[in-house]
């Protein structure tokens, strides 16, 4: 909990030893092994040297960086929610996904897999044997999952699965897909459930895998699956448990993405810092024109608003809030934070004049990456929803009280 075992010098709303102590090691291995990468991903379709992901992927296993969110008893590090939004702020200190270099198996999937998934998939990832990715959307079902058309059709001791996706980040470094589908058939027909599909899996193709605005070596391709099967075995939970799942999912990668926004605005912060007091015009720093120190300014007192409550939406977590509340508390947190970066990084690429709209400068990466935090796990508008219902029905005090 916030307060707790504060750091040496720490306000209440510090974070607690433990946490400041992670997040130490993990901004030194953003800033000596994958920050010095970021211009060469950059001007190479997001690749890297030969050997360098692989190193980077030891390194992020060694620090126990695939094992922060598996419980204990599965040999992880069960570490707070607070103490793992501090390490996703630095890990979002890096540009071009290249903190995206390990697996991380998560622990909604330990109550959601039974024992031989668990062996089979989610300890593997803790180990980086296994990469995961996920096929929630599709063509016409996005921000209404609801609208989800793809099939699971029994067949004996199988699954047919027959549609297609969009967006599935990662499937080109995958060796599993988690996709989401609905069931045709059976004493369940219309409720959805997920699978566990590799990859390779006869039926399964790539359609298309299209641009898109950041250089990432992760890709995002539309993937369509024609009677893909499926053993029994590979439905996670029961039949029609499919969205309670994909929502324990939602609610840490929409705490997750508003700590990497934050950890961007910082970096952001700073660079444009460092840049306002070197750079001259006139004969003077633009740091001394007070139209660049509220820009400074207000970019710094947004990112302390919404690192707090996305600190806060975790601590939540971690003291058991319901589950209902805490969904309204990830979304204010995603919402917050993500709206906020893009405002700063917009801040920071025009302090840079010229220079900001260079590829190779940081706030022009942030720019374009940046932009899809308030798309992805839920547009802006979505979170909005989520929190408006909550409020309408428990009131201001329980959503942020
Ligand atoms: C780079 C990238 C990676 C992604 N990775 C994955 C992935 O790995 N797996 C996966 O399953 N999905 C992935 N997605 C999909 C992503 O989650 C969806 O794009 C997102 O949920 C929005 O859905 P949509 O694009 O279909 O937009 P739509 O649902 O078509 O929405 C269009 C617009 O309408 C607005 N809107 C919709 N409903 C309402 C409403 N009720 N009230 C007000 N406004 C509304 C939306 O906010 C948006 O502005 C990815 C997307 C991107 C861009």
């Amino acid at each position: 909990m916030i307060g707790a075992a504060l750091a040496d010098g720490g306000s209440p709303f510090s974070l607690p030893r433990e946490a400041a102590q992670w997040a130490s090691r993990v901004r030194a291995f953003v800033e000596q092994e994958l920050q010095p990468y970021e211009r060469h991903a950059e001007l190479n379709q997001g690749r890297l040297p030969d050997g360098v992901a692989e190193r980077h992927e030891r390194l992020a296993l060694e620090l126990g960086l695939s094992r922060i969110d598996v419980p204990r008893e599965f040999g992880g590090l069960g570490l707070s929610m607070l103490t793992q939004v501090a390490i996703a702020e630095e890990l979002g200190r890096a540009t071009n996904a290249l903190s995206w270099c390990f697996p991380e198996a998560q622990a909604w999937m330990f109550e959601a897999f039974d024992a031989a998934q668990i062996d089979r998939y989610a300890l593997p990832m803790t180990r980086a044997e296994r990469h995961l990715c996920y096929a929630i959307t599709e063509e016409h079902a996005g921000s209404d999952p609801s609208e989800i058309a793809t099939t699971a059709i029994r067949d004996g001791d199988h699954y047919l699965l027959s549609g297609e996706k969009w967006h599935v980040t990662s499937f080109n470094l995958a060796d599993t897909v988690i996709v989401q589908a609905r069931l045709g058939n059976g004493p369940n027909a219309g409720a959805m459930s997920l699978f566990f599909c590799p990859t390779q899996a006869a039926g399964l193709c790539v359609v298309r895998s299209p641009a898109y605005a950041h250089t990432y070596n992760h890709h995002h391709p539309v993937i369509a699956f024609e009677r893909v099967r499926v053993p029994v075995t590979d439905r996670i939970g029961s039949e029609g448990d499919g969205m309670t799942f994909t929502n324990a999912w939602f609610r840490r990668e929409r705490l997750m993405i508003a700590a990497r926004c934050c950890g961007a605005a910082g970096r952001l912060i700073e660079t444009g810092l460092d840049f306002a007091r070197n750079r001259l015009v006139s004969g003077r720093p633009i740091a001394d024109y007070q139209l660049i120190q509220a820009m400074l300014a207000d970019s710094a007192a947004e990112l302390h608003a919404a690192r707090l409550v996305t600190r806060e939406a975790a601590a939540a977590h971690d003291r058991g809030l319901d589950l209902k509340t805490l969904h309204a508390r990830c979304s204010l947190a995603k919402l917050n934070a993500s709206e906020m970066a893009w405002r700063v990084a917009d801040r920071i690429v025009q302090i840079f004049g010229g220079r900001g709209y260079m590829r190779e400068n940081v706030a022009e990466r942030y720019l374009r990456e940046l932009r899809v935090d308030r798309i992805w796990e839920g547009t802006s508008e979505i979170q909005r929803l989520i929190i408006a219902r909550a409020l309408l029905k428990r009131g201001l005090d329980s959503v942020i009280g």
